[in-house]
């Protein structure tokens, strides 16, 4: 199922992400990871293309289990910028001819060593020369594109980001999704933004729940996040006892996904990280309040 579609049930939902292996050593654990996850039956998954420490050699095997296996709609990611035309291209027609209508269209990292070097001749600088590519390919694929709400760190402001970004939608993105933030406020700021900038495609919010102190000092370094002091009091208090830090970091991303929903947001993406324990907990935390219909004016 297209994840437009599944965005225009007006029912509160959660979807998952999981990360493939690195390497084939774990290829088994990693498998029964997601689909314990899957089990859980969200409303999506999407599984990362060489990113949150996996490799992108294994994203179609890991996506294509949980779609056939647990009949949940995927959500395969794919990144083009140290890619060829012809490797994106085959990437694009396995993914298609494993029955995945849903495809994240990222431009991936520059490796460090290539930041300086001249793109000019590069097969792709921007994700928008995929979602192009994706959507001659195929009109009928169903694309989603990421975005930052507290700007993408090589943007020097947020109206430049904003403006791309537009241009990326314009391009085809059904629906975008954002980079974890850890103050709500930062993503309604975010969403009147865009909204104003005239990018009306859904948006879902990501949110990462912290389950460990180690962990955040890896998302502020990869997401530049902002952590407001009610979080970093919970991690001084708690970081060096596991089991409550891992606790405190459940209930905080609970409260930051109940506040979304409050405030008109219908699915939220949970940056699950192949971990079935957390997406659980997170999920029954919610028990009452998903598959709630909505009013239909917000
Ligand atoms: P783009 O949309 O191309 O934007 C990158 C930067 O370029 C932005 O600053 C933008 O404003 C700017 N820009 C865009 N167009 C132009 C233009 N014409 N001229 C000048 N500047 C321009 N990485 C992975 O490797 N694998 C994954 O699976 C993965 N999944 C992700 C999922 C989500 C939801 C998010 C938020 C990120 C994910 N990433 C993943 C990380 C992502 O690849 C990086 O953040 C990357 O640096 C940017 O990718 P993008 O698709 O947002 O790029």
């Amino acid at each position: 199922m297209k994840i437009s579609e599944l965005l225009k049930q007006n029912k509160l939902s959660l979807s998952f992400e999981v990360f493939p292996p690195k390497l084939e050593s774990a290829f088994d654990s990693v498998k029964t990871a997601t689909e314990e996850i899957a089990k859980l039956k969200p409303s999506f998954m999407s599984v990362t293309y060489g990113a949150g420490g996996g490799t992108s050699k294994y994203t179609l095997e890991i996506a294509k289990n949980i779609k056939e296996m647990y009949e949940v709609p995927t959500l395969a990611h794919l990144t083009c910028v140290s890619s060829t035309r012809k490797t994106v291209s085959e990437k694009i027609e396995a993914i298609k001819e494993a029955g995945i209508t849903n495809i994240m269209a990222l431009r991936g990292d520059i490796p460090s060593d290539m930041l300086d070097a001249d793109r000019s001749g590069w097969d792709y600088r921007y994700a928008i020369d995929l979602v192009k590519e994706l959507k001659e390919s195929d009109p009928d694929l169903c694309i989603g594109g990421a975005c930052y709400p507290e700007v993408h760190p090589e943007s020097a402001t947020q109206k430049e980001d904003i403006i791309h970004l537009k241009e990326k939608v314009d391009a085809g993105c059904d629906f975008l999704t954002t980079q974890m933030f850890f103050d709500n406020n930062l993503l309604y700021n975010f969403l009147y933004k865009i909204r104003e900038a005239g990018i009306t495609v859904p948006v879902i919010p990501g949110i990462m729940p912290i389950t460990n102190a180690n962990q955040v000092e890896r998302a502020i370094k990869l997401s530049g996040s902002f952590m407001p002091q009610r979080f970093k009091s919970i991690v001084d208090k708690f970081g060096s006892d596991p089991a409550a830090m891992k606790q405190a970091g459940i209930a905080y991303a609970t409260d930051q996904i109940i506040d979304l929903y409050a405030n008109g947001i219908t699915n939220v993406h949970v940056y699950s990280m192949n971990k079935p324990d957390v997406a659980m907990k997170i999920q029954s935390n919610l028990s009452d309040i998903l598959g709630k219909e909505i009013p239909t004016w917000q």
